[in-house]
């Protein structure tokens, strides 16, 4: 595995890959869930490229992005493990040597849920995947289901821009106890950590009523669950066609997704399921 912290050396290797790239992009701080869409990678492309770089530009809150977990020794042991090819872990200069002022136009998909909550969130995540597209020239890319939103964000960045990679949406990997893996669970207090499961299970327990009870009902559900607990917080619970991330009132077909975010003390949660209603 060879470690890069600049782009041009990156790109000179990558120029004579003569096979197909897969690209994970991330954060740092490695948990199952970044290692199984590094395992998609493996098995779709010849070279698996990772990188770790944490985006001041998506951060709307400068506690957040101080108190972003970091840990590239063990990132990089994880990763060797895995068999991975190349990873790029670059200083912010390699990857923004000016300030980015790009303004991306994404329409509605944006401006909801995570975008309406984090202003400026999803402008930084198109600033530094596109400029990492650019860099790594993927033939595949692969993300997480867990931010469902982004996923749809970086679909309509590829269509903007006209990039020709294929982007992979992948499952959400759980603890055993359901709680979405995340590299913020380890900011949770051992108090907030034991109350988290209760957002997979409102989630859960409300998907089984898709399309039987109203939207508005399953929706109440979801919170009702979430606030048993007083240690938990919910920003929001929305029931949303899954493509364009806009609410539902009505269980008109087509594929639907329930997506929350719960303040536990100092950190946010957020998770999402299937909610499509199933045909008898
Ligand atoms: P991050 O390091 O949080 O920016 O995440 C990097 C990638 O890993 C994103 O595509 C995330 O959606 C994905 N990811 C994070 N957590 C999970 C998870 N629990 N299951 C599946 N993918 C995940």
């Amino acid at each position: 595995m060879r470690v890069f912290s600049t782009q041009a050396a990156l790109a000179a290797t990558l120029a004579n890959a003569g096979t197909t790239v897969g690209f994970v992009p991330t954060m740092g701080a490695l948990h199952e869930g970044h290692l199984s869409l590094v395992r998609c990678s493996k098995r779709d492309n010849g070279v698996t490229v990772v990188s770790i770089f944490v985006n001041p530009n998506q951060f709307n809150d400068t506690n957040d992005l101080k108190n972003y977990p970091r840990d590239l020794d063990t990132d990089l042991k994880l990763l060797e493990a895995e068999g991975v090819d190349y990873v790029y872990a670059p200083p912010v200069e390699d990857v923004y040597p000016e300030p980015d002022t790009r303004v991306f136009e994404f329409g509605q998909v944006d401006k909801v849920m995570e975008g309406a909550f984090r202003p400026g969130h999803f402008n930084g995540v198109a600033q530094v995947v596109s400029r990492l597209f650019e860099i790594v020239k993927p033939d595949r890319a692969y993300f997480g289901e867990k931010d469902f939103q982004q996923l749809a964000v970086i679909r309509e960045l590829v269509k903007l821009m006209r990039m020709t990679v294929d982007v992979i949406g992948c499952p959400i990997i759980r603890e055993a106890d359901g709680l979405a893996r995340s590299s913020r669970n380890t900011l949770l207090t051992p108090e907030h950590r034991a109350a988290a499961p209760l957002i997979y299970q409102g989630l859960r327990e409300a998907s089984e009523n898709a399309g039987k009870q109203t939207v508005a009902e399953v929706a109440q559900e979801i919170i009702r669950k979430v606030n048993e607990n007083p240690l938990l917080k919910t920003e929001y619970v929305e029931i949303v066609d899954a493509s364009t991330l806009q609410k539902v009132s009505e269980w008109t077909p087509g594929p639907r997704r329930g997506c929350i975010a719960v303040r536990a003390g100092n950190v946010r949660l957020i998770d999402n399921i299937d909610m499509t209603p199933q045909k008898k």
